[in-house]
């Protein structure tokens, strides 16, 4: 455990990183699923919810209730406020220069679907090259594949080392005078690698290509400055950071999406409409046709100013620290292989067992309380890159514990032992 205080500009020194105190904000961490205590061990895929963010949905609908950005009465007005002052935090967040560069989206999926299919299709030629890396999620794969497909253009693939880590060399090769642009992970769902991203992003810009960043499992471990990365569009999901499902943000310079075409075409996305010609909205708007998430939009603000109240110094050494922990008490179990060993890993362990499949260690896992992911992960080029067809995911949050990994290595032992 770590000697320094968990909340910014709480008295001095030395009380130790109080984990019981932060878990008593996450109430189903205190619930029990199958009659013990709930381990969870899936926040990769989702995150717990904080009670301020639970507090703040039921708040909306049950007092601030309106549409926004059209109504001139108080409702309206209030939550176009309570709106507008979310993209304020998520620019704070990530540290972007300007409120008009945080687009609103569904998640990490629809921003770099939003990207393939305006900047993409505005600049992407038959011949051109998208360059993509070999431990994307689907979601960094699938709309660069359709965007390829429809324009005749052709999808590179950085190649990974046995650790997980990027063929830097392999990259720079790959950086060509008809790459358009390049599309890699942060850090990786499947592998934990924690991708360099200064370096591949200076690399490409060298050559003059664009970088999208996919933060969906970054901006949970790390604090995220976009400025200082200098990437071009960064894309992450509320509900892998202690928000809510359903909103998540496209981060991209205003250079870029002041030239791209619009997304979807509706309501608020526009200036006037005639039948004869739409004038489209000035950024952020031009992005977001329709009624938005507005209730989602609103919890993930009060999540928002969770995270800022936390010391993201000690927390990020914490989980470190505890990845640390687990990856070493895992290690010891014989037969048990763990596939991403990279030098630089967040908040994911995968593993095998020998002979075992990763179902029927999830499924026996489940029978003590504890929640891991199994299966591909949606990357399945990263189970074909290391032969497996499928992994045992533990992913960390910063509220689990050693005493969870503990258990967690006492319900592995279970798993050996039922199939010895
Ligand atoms: N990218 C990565 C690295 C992810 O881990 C995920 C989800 O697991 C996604 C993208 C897709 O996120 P969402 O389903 O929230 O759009």
């Amino acid at each position: 455990m770590l000697a320094q205080p968990l909340m910014k500009g709480s008295p001095v020194q030395v009380s130790p990183f109080d984990v019981e105190r932060l878990r008593r904000d996450f109430p189903i961490l205190r619930t029990s699923v199958r009659g013990k205590p709930l381990i969870y061990l899936d926040n990769a895929a989702t995150t717990q919810k904080p009670q301020v963010m639970i507090d703040a949905l039921r708040r909306y609908y049950e007092a601030q209730n309106a549409n926004i950005h059209r109504g001139v009465h108080y409702l309206s007005e209030l939550g176009t406020k309570l709106y507008e002052d979310v993209r304020q935090k998520a620019k704070d967040f990530v540290r972007a220069d300007d409120w008009r560069e945080v687009i609103f989206v569904k998640g990490t999926t629809e921003a770099i679907n939003l990207v393939a299919s305006t900047y993409g299709r505005s600049r992407v030629n038959e011949g051109d090259e998208i360059v993509i890396s070999g431990m994307e999620h689907h979601s960094n794969i699938v709309p660069w594949q359709m965007l390829c497909g429809e324009k005749n253009a052709k999808l590179r693939v950085i190649p990974l080392n046995d650790a997980g880590e990027l063929l830097l060399d392999e990259y720079e090769r790959l950086l060509t005078p008809t790459t358009r642009l390049v599309a890699v992970a942060h850090v990786s769902n499947a592998l934990g690698t924690v991708n360099p991203l200064r370096q591949i992003i200076a690399m490409a810009h060298a050559k003059g290509i664009p970088v999208l960043v996919d933060g969906a499992q970054a901006v949970p471990h790390m604090k995220v400055d976009v400025r200082e990365l200098d990437c071009d569009f960064y894309a992450f999901s509320a509900h892998k950071m202690y928000g809510p499902t359903g909103i998540g943000i496209l981060y991209g310079k205003s250079s870029f999406l002041q030239d791209m075409p619009p997304y979807q075409g509706g309501g608020d996305m526009i200036k006037s409409v005639t039948f004869e010609k739409t004038l489209f909205n000035d950024l952020p708007y031009k992005f977001e046709a329709g009624t938005p998430n507005i209730a989602d939009t609103i919890a993930f603000g009060a999540t928002l100013d969770y995270l800022q109240s936390l010391d993201w110094t000690t927390l990020t050494q914490y989980e470190h620290d505890l990845l640390t922990y687990a990856t070493e008490q895992l290690t010891e179990i014989r037969g048990l292989k763990v596939i991403g060993t990279a030098r630089e890993k967040a908040g994911v362990l995968s593993f095998t067992l020998e002979n075992i499949h990763p179902h029927d260690i999830g499924t026996i896992l489940d029978q003590e309380g504890i929640a891991v992911r199994t299966g591909h992960h949606c990357a399945q080029p990263v189970m074909i890159r290391y032969d497996v067809p499928a992994t045992v995911r533990a992913s960390f949050a910063f509220y689990n514990t050693r005493e969870e990994v503990d258990a967690l290595v006492r319900g592995i032992h279970k798993v050996v032992e039922v199939f010895a």
